[in-house]
């Protein structure tokens, strides 16, 4: 008998929604000396980076920089607009909406979670009638997360704010767009948003390690009326530093700061529109392949509507324990990484092991995602998991048809 080949030498591929995978030329500019921290070139560069962000956020407004993760910022987000006692409406289409009204409630914030389910976007008349309700205006926050990176849900936060005015309401609109930001289009200014969070090893290509919190005058002002704010996470001498130290509250994230500057400058090369049309067609040929893989009647995406799909991440669904098969094999045999689902059942349940997904934020582009797909066609063989034939084709037709002027 002969022992079975393993094909994982050579690169490996991360495609799991976050950390992405990051460009060399962001890995390049980290690898140096750590700099002069009190002048010279990384005080001039830092002092790049702000409009360069507000270019990805699409706003003119504010935006202070942590050195935390997505984690940090939710909690920097809230510490500038909330306080003990006051409550904030929480739409959910999935875990990441619950994580983060779990931290205003540490907070000492009331939350109110409307739970929408893990397959459904938000119910913006439910949402409008409940805050018409809130005729004393206890309500101070409305926390919607963009892409819910656990069910891949994308909802329409314009149409929040929409459905926020509708109620005659002055809660603040803040967003979570820390799957979304530099891979499904987001219009900060545009589309009414007081406050936008957001990491740096999503879409923005970094390595883990720093967060941003934007922010409008709107929300300044009731940052002003608060009376006590951590002053660790207090946004208003990071988005107005009279010296370079209050940029980070202490020493600054040297080796990020290069990182991105580096990712800042690739995304603005290509343009926001092209960055998100990008993320558009790859997700669709994701998308037509996971079609036909589902005529097998064994492997479903998680959301079945495409027009509420995120081009980021997607979820899928494959019968316990096979989910978890698939990824074991495929990392063992040919060095692809897939995500865990995650929230989507009990971490120690036998249901845990029927649900995946894919990362394909960032930087990543056609010959990637055919391997990607190309990866799971053939675990999907090798397991004997039944799945419908041509979804390489499929995939490869939305790249091709995208090819064509
Ligand atoms: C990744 C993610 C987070 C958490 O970010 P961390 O950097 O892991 O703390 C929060 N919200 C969404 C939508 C995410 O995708």
């Amino acid at each position: 008998m002969r022992d079975s080949v393993k094909l994982s030498a050579g690169r490996s591929y991360l495609a799991i929604p976050g950390p992405s995978v990051m460009p060399d030329q962001v890995l390049q500019a980290m690898h140096r000396a750590s700099p002069n921290i009190y002048a010279g070139e990384l005080v001039e560069m830092t002092a790049t980076l702000p409009d360069d962000l507000r270019r990805v956020a699409r706003t003119k407004h504010h935006v202070a920089i942590y050195i935390a993760n997505g984690h940090g910022a939710w909690e920097a987000a809230l510490s500038n607009t909330v306080k003990e006692g006051d409550t904030v409406l929480v739409p959910a289409s999935g875990r990441f909406a619950f994580g983060w009204s779990e931290m205003a409630e540490a907070l000492g914030v009331t939350i109110e979670v409307m739970d929408f389910g893990m397959q459904a976007p938000f119910d913006m008349a439910r949402i409008s009638e409940r805050l018409r309700a809130d005729t004393g205006h206890r309500i101070k926050a409305v926390l919607g997360v963009h892409v819910d990176t656990s069910t891949s849900i994308r909802n329409d936060i314009n149409a929040l704010r929409a459905a926020i005015d509708a109620a005659d309401h002055p809660a603040l609109l803040m967003a979570d767009c820390i799957a979304s930001l530099g891979c499904d289009r987001f219009e900060m200014d545009d589309w009414g948003v007081d406050v936008m969070v957001t990491g740096c090893q999503k879409g923005l290509m970094v390595p883990a390690g720093m967060s941003f919190v934007f922010f409008n005058d709107k929300a300044a002002a009731v940052r002003a009326t608060l009376t006590r704010v951590s002053r660790y996470w207090d946004w208003t001498p990071r988005a107005n530093p009279e010296w370079f130290y209050q940029y980070f509250g202490g020493t600054a994230p040297t080796h990020h700061l290069y990182g991105l500057r580096a990712a800042l400058d690739i995304i603005h090369a290509e343009g926001m529109e092209q960055v998100w049309s990008r993320h558009a067609t790859l997700a669709r040929a994701i998308w037509a392949a996971c079609d036909h893989w589902s005529e097998g009647g064994a492997l479903a995406m998680n959301v079945a509507d495409p027009s509420l799909r995120s081009h980021a991440v997607t979820a899928l669904r494959l019968p316990s324990p096979r989910a978890t098969d698939l990824r074991v094999w495929l990392e063992e045999n040919l060095g692809l990484t897939l995500g865990i689902g995650l929230g989507m059942a009990p971490p120690d349940s036998a249901e845990w092991h029927g649900f995946f997904r894919l990362g394909h934020m960032g930087h990543v582009n056609g010959h990637m995602i055919m391997g990607l797909l190309g990866g799971i066609d053939t675990g999907l063989k090798a397991l004997d998991i039944p799945h419908g034939s041509g979804a390489l084709t499929a995939a490869a037709q939305v790249l091709a048809g995208a090819g064509r002027a």
